[in-house]
């Protein structure tokens, strides 16, 4: 099993107003962020040798990079040599995509884009949302990766305040019409410290969907994608073909991966390590020889049992039924409809995995 490469690349334009993720507006770090980096890269190239076949530039927004900042990342990622067929994913804002910048990522190894179209409705990608970009800027961007022929994957947001079924049927159709074989969906469940939680909170922002619209929504995304040859692997996350996003399922499957950049996690079997959310904070502790981490855990084997429980009910391959001590709460969830069990595996049902944290801490 080769580990994964994660690279949290920390810069935004500006803040989306529901977005908890860790990324500020000062692009004047970028310069203090790469070298940051290349002190990490040190740091971990000795306990980390790879090859790494999985290699994912998250944010924040990747694609706000030039080619001279990418140029001199790529050159702090030559410690850590690539498998052969590796997965090589940037995120991307469709505002950032051009032409020139999707070859030069081609021509950099990078051949697979997670794409933040969030909705092809205005209201909601302008109003709801508060993007900068438009529906045309996502068409457009959708048609560059498509010319150049990478493997892309679309990102949405739903259930937004007003939302019909009907409606996000639609915007999931025009998704599967694409040339994308992936789709990553989540449900707008702004935190509590963003600017659309706490609008939500005192009252200044329109209710979202209640629990049973919710539902609604999410149960129908796994219909209309699954008309169109999607198969849901994971509470979110839709592919055709078998173009499943190989990193992601690194963090489902506990397997190894090492997260460089603020707010980076890391997990190389048995221990658990998170980056400080600062660039400031993470840059100083590296210039002064110092691991960044904010948190460092090992987990005991009941908390693992837990852990792998859990991850198993977001994914439709489920989890081994030994896993499972309670065999009557296991037997009543199976009744309700909201397991099946499947040879030595647990599976969840659609309407199970909607609620898989829930089942979770019933059978942990
Ligand atoms: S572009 Fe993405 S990472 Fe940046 S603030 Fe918006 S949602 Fe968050």
């Amino acid at each position: 099993m080769l580990p994964g490469l994660y690279v949290h690349v920390p810069f935004c334009s500006r803040k989306c107003p529901y977005c908890d993720f860790y990324s500020i507006s000062a692009l004047d770090l970028i310069p203090s962020w790469l070298r940051g980096l290349d002190k990490e890269a040190d740091l971990y190239a000795k306990d980390w040798p790879g090859p790494f076949d999985t290699l994912y530039l998250g944010g924040g927004s990747p694609s706000l990079l030039t080619v001279n900042d990418l140029k001199t990342l790529f050159e702090v990622l030559e410690k850590f040599p690539l498998a052969e067929g590796h997965e090589a994913t940037i995120e991307a804002n469709p505002e950032d995509v051009t032409r020139e910048k999707v070859k030069f990522w081609k021509s950099l190894g990078l051949n697979r884009v997670s794409l933040g179209v969030q909705s092809f409705n205005p209201q909601w990608l302008n109003s709801s949302l508060a993007r900068t970009h438009t529906v045309e800027d996502n068409k457009a961007a959708i048609e560059t990766v498509a010319a150049e022929g990478l493997n892309l994957s679309l990102d949405f947001i739903f259930a937004h305040a007003g939302q019909s079924p009907q409606e996000w049927a639609a915007e999931l159709d025009q998704a599967a019409a694409t040339w994308a074989d992936h789709v990553s969906a989540y449900v707008l469940t702004p935190a509590p410290g963003t600017a659309l939680g706490r609008a939500l909170a005192v009252g200044v922002a329109p209710k979202l969907p209640g629990e049973e619209l919710t539902s609604e929504l999410f149960l129908l995304t796994g219909e209309a994608l699954a008309m169109r040859g999607f198969e849901r692997y994971e509470v979110s996350n839709f592919a055709r073909g078998g173009a499943v996003c190989r990193h992601n399922l690194k963090y489902w499957h506990r397997e190894p991966y090492l997260g460089l950049g603020p707010s980076a996690h890391s997990f190389d079997g048995k221990k658990r390590r998170a980056n400080t959310s600062s660039v400031r904070r993470w840059a100083q502790a590296l210039s002064s020889g110092r691991t960044p981490l904010e948190f460092e855990e090992t987990l005991t084997p009941e908390q693992v049992r837990m852990e792998e429980i859990m991850l198993g009910l977001r994914l439709s391959e489920g989890l081994p039924r030994e896993l499972v001590k309670d065999s009557d709460k296991l037997a009543d969830l199976i009744k309700d409809g909201f397991l099946a069990e499947v040879g030595q595996r647990l599976k969840p049902c659609p309407k199970g995995m909607l609620m898989a944290d829930g089942l979770a801490k019933l059978l942990a």
